[in-house]
């Protein structure tokens, strides 16, 4: 126990939360990424020998294992199953003319409002409905997913991993805040507002390097699928723009300012010189918009939404929950409105109001996990320890292996009086390799109850 008791403190609460959720990431707690770095393998593009930090086995596994938290904390997969399957059917075409067609593959848009896209090393994949609607056709689409599979090919993040350079990756969705009060230390669930860290954390660090091959791979996937290669050309000037008009939406992977104009450029460039004569081929357009039809019928409630959450990024809490109210108005089943306003009801301390809209939103969308967890920080919140508790083991049904959820478990116990278990759940949330806030808060409640030294 003396490594828990006599770990350094991190320098700030901040520091200490993305060293937890980098652990976390790294899935500590488990996966076999406490193994020794692979060394080096074959790259499968260039068939050279590189430094990479994980064997295939291990980019299967951190994609197992780390997957359905990010895409829950992106809330989840949209609940279209006609447009999940056509990006599947999309995704196997490009993903049959990849280097690595062996890999495990999948793509989902995702309802995030932002503008990103994503993959895990396995083949994971998530769009978000904001970018979904940014797009144009088919080509743009397949160009964007091109670029994804060129991460994986290239294997960006085991060679990143090999490197040494995934340090600070905050995979942030909501923290607690340890704050006293006339009843001494309580637990007061805090939104982290900016749930646009999280998606783009596996991304932010790629170089410029990897997106200029990832581009580079994406393209040449593309056309080997049929696509007329103005797709990708089309899809780096909609991000171009995107970045003028609306910058809080960009992700880093777009959002680096002299890479937009190069990816640009060299889209075109590449489409004029090296695919001349498939620029002939008819864009997929009617395709794309049969299949993102509903999608588009969302559009004024994804609109809102994005303001609603660029205000609660600067803290403008009753104004987003204005917008969130616009966005229930035009969609009042939106999953993804319905927890966002939940976020700004809660951040303004209004939990009992939050906790209905979460009830909606579970009922809305049962088997999402995002307001089963939240619902379980407003019971904290609203001091119903035990109902608190019910959520907190439905959501490790949904998202099993979540070491944060045994922290919550903990602190809903203790709150109900029963220290032991109390004791057992933040034993086993600091057994994960857990540091920061609530780490600390757990040491020194095993301190005080004699369970450690
Ligand atoms: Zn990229």
């Amino acid at each position: 126990m003396s490594r828990l008791v006599s770990s350094p403190f991190p320098r700030s609460l901040e520091d200490a939360l993305s060293r937890r959720d980098f652990l976390w990431l790294m899935g500590v707690a488990g996966s076999a990424l406490l193994l020794p770095l692979s060394g080096c393998a074959v790259d499968p593009v260039t068939g050279q020998k590189t430094l990479v930090g994980m064997s295939e086995d291990q980019e299967k596994s951190l994609d197992k294992s780390q997957s359905p938290s990010q895409f829950s904390s992106d809330l989840g997969a949209v609940q279209d199953a006609g447009l999940n399957g056509y990006m599947q059917d999309v995704g196997t075409t490009l993903w049959s003319k990849s280097h690595r067609p062996q890999m495990p593959y999948s793509a989902r848009v995702l309802n995030a409002n932002y503008v990103n896209a994503y993959t895990f090393p396995g083949g994971s994949m998530g769009v978000t409905r904001g970018i979904m609607l940014e797009m144009q056709n088919e080509d743009e689409l397949a160009a964007l997913m091109g670029h994804e599979i060129g991460h994986v090919n290239a294997r960006h993040a085991a060679e990143r991993a090999g490197k040494e350079m995934l340090t600070n990756v905050a995979l942030v969705v909501a923290n607690v805040a340890i704050a006293s009060s006339e009843n001494g230390q309580q637990y007061l669930p805090l939104l982290q507002p900016l749930s646009q860290i999280g998606a783009s954390a596996l991304l932010a660090k790629y170089s410029r390097d990897n997106e200029r091959e990832a581009d580079s791979l994406g393209m040449d996937y593309m056309v080997a699928g049929d696509y007329n290669p103005d797709g990708m050309v089309g899809l780096m000037n909609m991000l171009r723009g995107e970045a003028q008009q609306k910058p809080s939406l960009l992700e880093t992977m777009f959002a680096s300012h002299p890479m937009r104009e190069e990816r640009y450029q060299t889209a075109r460039r590449t489409a004029e010189q090296k695919y001349t004569s498939q620029r002939g081929r008819p864009p997929k357009r009617e395709r794309y918009l049969d299949n993102t039809a509903g999608l588009r019928r969302l559009q004024p409630t994804v609109e809102a939404c994005q303001k609603g959450e660029a205000l609660m990024a600067k803290k403008e809490l009753p104004q987003a929950e204005g917008q969130f109210g616009l966005a229930l108005r035009h969609t009042p089943s939106d999953y993804a409105a319905n927890v966002l306003m939940a976020k700004a009801l809660m951040a303004q301390k209004k939990s009992q109001e939050a906790d209905s809209y979460l009830a909606t939103a579970k009922s809305i969308y049962p088997g999402e996990a995002q307001a089963v967890h939240l619902s379980g920080l407003a019971k904290l919140a609203l001091r119903q320890p035990e109902a608190a508790l019910a959520e907190f083991h439905a959501y490790d049904k949904l998202l099993p292996g979540n070491p944060t959820t045994q922290f919550f478990m903990g602190a809903a116990s203790e709150n109900m009086g029963r220290k032991r278990d109390a004791a057992n759940f933040y034993y086993r949330y600091l057994q994960s390799g857990a540091q920061g806030g609530e780490a600390q808060f757990a040491v020194a409640r095993l301190k005080d109850w004699k369970v450690i030294k």
